[in-house]
């Protein structure tokens, strides 16, 4: 799950950073309103899931409240790489002696997390990795052992910052890892990491992913409502259901995220466009299937259903009443094609004969139905 700029912050913070006070808004006078509070120079930050909003024009430094209010209303509903901004982060601006860049990440080929640490920061680390990549100093850390203040200092060492925020940078690492590690992240990036011009070093950019499945353990709420979904996926979301949005016209339907890929794979492959990628899950029942089809079928874009199921822990049977019950229950405006095998499949295949026909038609492999489901979509009768 990717965070804001501002949560991201918030998130470090929590493990005693360095961080600028600022303020989230969603509106241009509150954005003035918000400077006014912290008193000016502020930022003014597009809160996206992407990099690279400064090149884009999405930050930009505002001497004074007439400069708040011009860019807070150029920078809400701009569009950075395909994404909107709904959000802005104001905050204090900070001086800047230098840009230092710092990450942690899983390198799963090495099973360790993969520590990062430059003095060429404030660029994109992929740019500096292509040109120079001596100047990327990395560390792999075994995640029983940790990270100790010893190697940790060896890292810093080797990255050749200023030497006079050694000391600093060590004490601002290791709480980044300990961030990363018991905040259940998959990426914590610091970009740039600046020393002020008094020799404070400070985190001024924060992208941070977190393991969703950590929910259990962590507060992911307050990230997760803030999420960008479209309605598609806000109701899928809402029923618990594993959806992305596409934008064909072949809604999809299939147990397990392998299936479900192959799925949208092969309807590609026969010449449609999948409306969506859903995965039921393993051993999903009735509920779940009225569910998914519910989701499905409100998707003005979808011509086709395709419910791909192949029965392990998942019964056959059990998905066969949920798409009796769902085609009781919901006005399905399009014709479904089925397949489904494994567990159960001749009770299911029993179960669905009195509804078939030329809106509920059984196919008994996935290339055929696959086949099938895109000529319907494509607007031709069987
Ligand atoms: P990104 O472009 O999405 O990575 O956004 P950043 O938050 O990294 O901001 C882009 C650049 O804006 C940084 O590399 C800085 O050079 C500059 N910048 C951001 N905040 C400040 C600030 O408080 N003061 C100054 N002087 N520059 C800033
Ligand atoms: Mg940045």
């Amino acid at each position: 799950m990717d965070l804001f700029e501002y949560q991201g912050k918030e998130f470090f913070a929590s493990y005693n950073m360095p961080t600028s006070d600022g303020v989230a808004v969603t509106s241009v006078d509150a954005a003035v309103e918000a400077a006014t509070q912290l008193g000016t120079p502020v930022m003014v930050k597009a809160q996206v899931h992407t990099g690279g909003r400064g090149k884009a024009g999405g930050v930009k430094f505002a001497a004074d409240l007439d400069a708040v209010c011009t860019h807070a209303t150029n920078i809400l509903g701009l569009n950075i790489r395909g994404h909107i901004v709904e959000h802005l982060w104001i905050e204090k601006a900070s001086d800047i002696a230098e840009e230092y860049y710092a990450s942690f990440t899983l390198d799963r080929s090495a099973k360790k997390h993969l520590g990062m640490l430059s003095a060429e920061g404030g660029v994109e680390i992929e740019a500096v990795a292509e040109r120079n990549p001596d100047a990327i100093a990395k560390i792999w850390v075994d995640p029983v052992t940790g990270l100790d203040a010893q190697q940790c200092r060896q890292w810093v060492l080797a990255a050749k910052l200023n030497p006079e925020v050694t000391d600093q940078t060590v004490d601002l690492l290791l709480k980044l890892y300990r961030a990363y590690t018991d905040g259940d992240a998959d990426l914590v990036e610091i970009n740039p990491l600046i020393v002020t011009p008094s020799g404070k070093v400070h985190v001024l950019d924060a992208k941070v992913t977190l393991d969703a499945n950590a929910d259990f353990r962590q507060n992911l709420a307050p990230y997760d409502v803030t999420q960008p979904r479209d309605a598609r996926e806000a109701a899928a979301h809402a029923k618990g259901l594993q959806y992305v949005g596409l934008e064909g016209s072949v809604g999809l339907i299939a147990n397990g995220a392998g299936l479900a890929m192959s799925t949208v794979d092969v309807v590609n492959q026969v010449g449609g466009q999948p409306a969506n990628f859903l995965d039921i899950g393993g051993g999903a029942d009735a509920d779940v299937m009225t569910g998914a089809m519910e989701v499905i079928n409100n998707d003005p874009n979808v011509k086709a259903i395709f419910i791909n199921i192949f029965g392990g822990i998942t019964r056959c049977d059990e998905v066969a009443n949920g798409i009796i019950e769902a085609v009781k229950r919901v006005h399905i405006t399009s014709p479904i094609v089925i397949r489904l095998d494994g567990t159960n499949s001749a009770i299911a295949w029993k179960l669905l004969d009195p509804y078939l026909g030329d809106r509920l038609i059984l196919s008994s492999t996935m290339l055929e139905g696959a086949r099938l489901a895109v000529d319907l979509a494509k607007g031709n009768s069987r």
